[in-house]
Parts: C-alpha cells; sequence; structure tokens
C-alpha cells in the first residue's frame, strides 16, 4: 500500500500557520514512507471561498518549501482538485446514499428547527435533529418535493450504541451515537457539505492516512458511518493538538499573528519558519535544533507529538530566524534574500510616489518612509490618548477597525478607506477627527504620507498587528466591551468568534 496524505484547506482567509503545521507532517509522514501528498481544495462554502485566499494558500505554503504531489495547480489522476469543480460526483454520492435509505430528504424550515433547538435546550438535551421528515411516507416526500418545497438531505444516524473511533496517536475514542447529529450532506442549493465532500474525495483520491486538526474529532463519528454506508475502506485517522499560545490558550489572532503572510513580511526565512513548525513534530532532545526538510521527515514519528498543545513560541522562532539570518547564509546569498524581501520595485515605486510630495531633501526619505519596512511600530499610550478621543472610544476605535479590516474581501485603498469611515461613522465621528491615532498606530507618527494607500501597502497582516498593539497598548478591550461593541459593526459578531 502506498501511502497517501493530504492537506485540504478552505480558502476562505489568510494562510494559517496551522494550516503549514498540519501541511508538514502530512508531509513529513508521506515522504517517510515513500508516500504521496496531495492538495485539495474545499470550497463547498461559495459564499466565503475566494480565489485570492486559495492563491495566497498556494503559494505561501510553496514559500515554506513544501510541494505536493497531486493538486489544483499541478494537477494529478485523480482530479478536479477544487471541491467547487466536483458537484457531479457528490450529486451521484448523494443519491447513492438516497437510494440506499441511508439518507433522507428534510423539508423542515429554519424556523421549526430553531423551535425544536430551543426545546432541546430547554430540556437539557443535545442539540439532534429529531427526525421528523423520516417518519414521511414516499407519497408525503413527492408531495412536498412537487409543491416545490426545499429540502436539504441529512443522513441517518443510528439512536443508541457507541462509536468507536480509532486515532493513531490518541488510541480509541468513543462516542455515543444519540449525541451525534443527523448531519446534512446536501444544502437547499445541492452544495454538499464539508462532511460529504471530504468522505468521498478522500475515498476517491485514495487517502490512506487523514492527518488533520483536533477540532474535526467529533466529526469522525459522522465520517466513519458514511464509509460504512458506502462500503468503503476506512483510512487511518489521527488528530493533531491544535497550536497554542505560550499560556496554552489556542493561537489566535486576539493574541498573536496567525497568517504566515504576517511572517513572511516580517522578514523571517521559509526555511527557518519550516523548521520551527518541524521541530513540534520531532524529537530534538540531542539539542541540535537546526533542521532541514529532508532530516525532518527522516526524524518524524506521530509520538513525538505532543498531545498537550505544541507551544507557537515566536521567542523561539526569533531565535532560530536569528540563527539562520546569521549562521546559514553566506553574504551574497543574505544580500539576495533581503533584495528579494525589500526591493519589490512595483512597491517601492509606490512608497515614493507618496514621499515625494513631503520631503525638503532626498535624505528626509530615511525616516518618512521607514514604517513601511518595519514590523511593528513603537506608540505609546499617552501619544494616543493625546488627542480627541476618550479612552473608551479610542479603545472601541481599535477594535472596532479590527473587526473591519478581517471582514474585507479585498485589501486596497478604497477598502481600507470605507472600513475605517465605517469605523468612524460608528463612533459618530468624522474620520478626520479620528485619525491621529490611526496615524500613530500604523505609521508611527501624527502625520505622514497618506493613510489609506500606507495601509493599502503595507498589508492587511502588518496593519493588523499594529492596530492590536496599540490596543494591548491601552490595556485592550473586555470580553464585555466587546460583546457590548459587536453591533456596532456588521458582521463582527462572527468575526469575533471565529477569532476567539
Ligand atoms: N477543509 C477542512 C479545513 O479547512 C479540512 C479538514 C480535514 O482535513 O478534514 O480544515
Amino acid at each position: 500500500m502506498t501511502v497517501r496524505t493530504r492537506i485540504a484547506p478552505s480558502p476562505t482567509g489568510d494562510p494559517h500557520v496551522g494550516t503549514a503545521y498540519v501541511a508538514l507532517v502530512n508531509y513529513c509522514f508521506a515522504k517517510k514512507h515513500g508516500g504521496q501528498f496531495l492538495l485539495r481544495i474545499e470550497d463547498t462554502d461559495r459564499a466565503r471561498s475566494t480565489s485570492e485566499s486559495e492563491r495566497a494558500i498556494l503559494d505561501s505554503l510553496h514559500w515554506l518549501g513544501l510541494s505536493w504531489d497531486e493538486g489544483p495547480d499541478v494537477g494529478g489522476p485523480h482530479g478536479p482538485y477544487r471541491q467547487s469543480e466536483r458537484g457531479a460526483i457528490y450529486r451521484e454520492h448523494i443519491q447513492m446514499l438516497l437510494d440506499a435509505g441511508h439518507a433522507f430528504k428534510c423539508f423542515c424550515t429554519p424556523e421549526r428547527l430553531e423551535e425544536m433547538r430551543v426545546a432541546q435546550r430547554a430540556a437539557a438535551q443535545p442539540p439532534r435533529y429529531d427526525g421528523l421528515c423520516l417518519t414521511y411516507d414516499r407519497e408525503e416526500i413527492a408531495r412536498r418535493e412537487a409543491a416545490g418545497e426545499p429540502y436539504v438531505v441529512r443522513m441517518r444516524v443510528p439512536g443508541e450504541g457507541v462509536c468507536v473511533v480509532e486515532d493513531l496517536r490518541r488510541g480509541a475514542i468513543e462516542f455515543e451515537w444519540k449525541t451525534v447529529d443527523m448531519q446534512v450532506l446536501m444544502k437547499s442549493d445541492g452544495m454538499p457539505t464539508y462532511h460529504l465532500a471530504n468522505v468521498v474525495d478522500d475515498h476517491l483520491m485514495e487517502i490512506t492516512h487523514v492527518i488533520r486538526g483536533e477540532e474535526w474529532v467529533s466529526s469522525a463519528p459522522k465520517h466513519i458511518l458514511l464509509y460504512r454506508y458506502f462500503g468503503w475502506e476506512m483510512p487511518k485517522l489521527m488528530h493533531l493538538p491544535l497550536l497554542r499560545n505560550p499560556d496554552k490558550s489556542k493561537l489566535s489572532k486576539r493574541k498573536n499573528p496567525t497568517s504566515i503572510l504576517f511572517y513572511q513580511r516580517m522578514g523571517y526565512l521559509p526555511e527557518a519558519l519550516l523548521n520551527f513548525l518541524g521541530l513540534l513534530t520531532v524529537n530534538s532532545a540531542d539539542g541540535n535544533e537546526i533542521m532541514d526538510l529532508h532530516e525532518l521527515i527522516g526524524r518524524f514519528e506521530f509520538e513525538h507529538i505532543s498531545l498537550g498543545g505544541p507551544v507557537f513560541d515566536v521567542p523561539k522562532l526569533n531565535w532560530l530566524n536569528g540563527r539562520y539570518i546569521r549562521e546559514m547564509l553566506d553574504v551574497p546569498s543574505f544580500i539576495k534574500r533581503v533584495e528579494a524581501w525589500a526591493g519589490d520595485e512595483a512597491k517601492l515605486a509606490n512608497i515614493l510616489t507618496l514621499a515625494q510630495a513631503r520631503i525638503e531633501r532626498l535624505s528626509d526619505l530615511g525616516s518618512l518612509i521607514a514604517f513601511f519596512f518595519q514590523g511593528r511600530v513603537s506608540v505609546r499610550a499617552d501619544e494616543l490618548r493625546d488627542g480627541k478621543l476618550d479612552d473608551e472610544n479610542l479603545r472601541k476605535a481599535f477594535q472596532l477597525s479590527l473587526w473591519e479590516i478581517d471582514g474585507l474581501r479585498d485589501w486596497n485603498v478604497s477598502s481600507v478607506e470605507g472600513a475605517l469611515k465605517r469605523v468612524a461613522d460608528a463612533l459618530g465621528k468624522k474620520f478626520r477627527d479620528v485619525a491621529r491615532p490611526f496615524y500613530l498606530a500604523v505609521t508611527g507618527s501624527p502625520t505622514s504620507v497618506p493613510l489609506y494607500d500606507a495601509m493599502a501597502i503595507i498589508g492587511r497582516d502588518i496593519v493588523r498587528e499594529r492596530l492590536r498593539v496599540a490596543l494591548d497598548t491601552l490595556g485592550g478591550a473586555s470580553n464585555k466591551e466587546q460583546n457590548a461593541w459587536k453591533s456596532l459593526i456588521a458582521g463582527a459578531g462572527e468575526r469575533a468568534e471565529a477569532l476567539s
């Protein structure tokens, strides 16, 4: 048997360091066993998936030095590798489940489902579809369909008994079937859900080992059942611990940047970041901590992955990156790296276009444009407070701006302008009256080149981090405040949730 593993990212945001970590584990495991590693794009959520995000995920994994034997960009015999292009395959498999009675059409309206959930909550029962549509006979179903009632397709789930999930690292994990929901497999618009598409694709793509984040453990019973319904052999499962902050909380944007683009723009070397992530998967007790991909593959063992949660320890990453810069690059290679990082001509041209109108001597450029090349900029609380906004409004302005920029689909001058204007509106002010703290947070100075243009050039990740640091400098926003402020920005609630 050839080992085949995969990474299956959803292109709904920035490329996450957690995705790189899971990809690296899958890669090392496959290569250690002479197998293949695939990349599949799970873009069934059409509203949230973007081609920019897909591009950024592929580019950043390549940047880190990872490659795949099959995928949307390189092709392969099991394609297409983008779920949005596999609709007919999923429809065919849904029909197989319906024909065999393993799945059923559910006509329940969102209102009825909500009433059901409220009643279940009141009775302290686990949230689970109550099976009403399972009681309909053939005529009733045909009548509803003929009347054009929208429906979803759900999978049948046993009402009793226990499902045992065998995890390669965690052993047997038991779930009572009565706590497993009758999962929707196909939405009313005919799109499959993650569960169906993921299982069908893993099977058709001949994946032998599904290695993914632990947040998917609770989905495993549904997947096991689907494999059983289809009569397919189950791949081996392994759920990886999530990356954590040093305080052991889940790595989240609230405390640490999580986008690979941030680390790229900060000037980390890809081989150092890869080495750092790799150290979370190998035993380096012999004191050797500098390892390339080849060595990581050689040393890889599941047993080395700490289930307590690997810590994304930024000081350690800094130390490792420094060693790579000082010890692993000769001067010509170092110069090449700096040129590649800072010497993007189009970017430089954009920066100089903004700066020209604001200098008297060319030597003024240094201090004026340094912030474009920095990571964080230093800003003091008293400078931030020394303006028209009181403390609460200042913190509110930064918190709302974080939610706003997280919600932007595109990152450019006009989208950034729109975001900051909406923040000013939410505060009941004109943007020019609240601009000062934003200038300070983003550029390090109360006056500089035009802010929206500067933000567009610096990039979302670094801007986000600077705004987050400014908010932290002022003491942050408590959970209570965040809850109270969420309603001021459309969609902020879900984003706050996704971040927590
Ligand atoms: N699309 C899922 C994700 O974004 C894949 C999970 C899995 O590997 O099964 O994480």
